[in-house]
C-alpha cells in the first residue's frame, strides 16, 4: 500500500511531511526512535515531529516498540490495525550487535496467568540477542 492510501486508509489528510515521516517508517523495516527521525528529516520542527508521531498512534499506524532501552521506539502497525482495534502483542526482538529493535510479527506474546484481583491489559515481550543480519557478520 503506498504511504497516501495508507493515511486515507486511517482517516489522516495526506500532507508532505506525514507522507515523508511515514515513508521512513515503511522503507525501515525496524522500529524508529525519534532521534532517528530526526537525523533524517534534517530540519524539521520537533513539535511537528512528535504531533505526527502521536496522530499516526492514536490512529492505528505505528505503535511503541518497547525493547528494554531507555530510547522510545515507534514501528509500523500491521495492516489490520486501525483507530479501533489497534493490538499489536508481538514479539519485539532488540538486537545486542546493531542495536536495532525489530517486531516480530509471527511471534505472538504468550498470554501470562494472572493472580487474582490483576487484570491484564496489554503484554509487551522483548526479546535480546543477535538479529538476522548480524549473526552472518
Ligand atoms: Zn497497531
Ligand atoms: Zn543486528
Ligand atoms: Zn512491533
Amino acid at each position: 500500500m503506498s504511504t497516501d492510501n495508507i493515511l486515507k486508509k486511517h482517516n489522516l489528510r495526506v500532507t508532505p511531511f506525514r507522507t515523508l515521516v511515514l515513508s521512513l517508517f515503511t522503507s525501515a523495516g525496524k522500529a524508529l526512535s525519534s532521534h532517528d527521525l530526526e537525523t533524517e528529516l534534517q530540519d524539521a520542527d520537533r513539535i511537528t515531529l512528535y504531533r505526527t508521531l502521536k496522530s499516526f498512534e492514536e490512529k492505528g499506524i505505528i505503535h511503541k516498540a518497547i525493547d528494554g532501552t531507555i530510547t522510545q521506539k515507534y514501528a509500523l502497525c500491521e495492516n489490520e490495525c486501525s483507530e479501533y482495534h489497534h493490538h499489536d502483542e508481538h514479539v519485539h526482538f532488540h538486537c545486542e550487535k546493531c542495536e536495532n529493535t525489530f517486531c516480530l510479527e509471527q511471534v505472538f506474546v504468550p498470554r501470562v496467568r494472572m493472580p487474582d484481583g490483576f487484570s491484564a491489559k496489554q503484554t509487551n515481550m522483548v526479546v535480546s540477542g543477535v538479529c538476522d543480519h548480524c549473526v552472518l557478520d
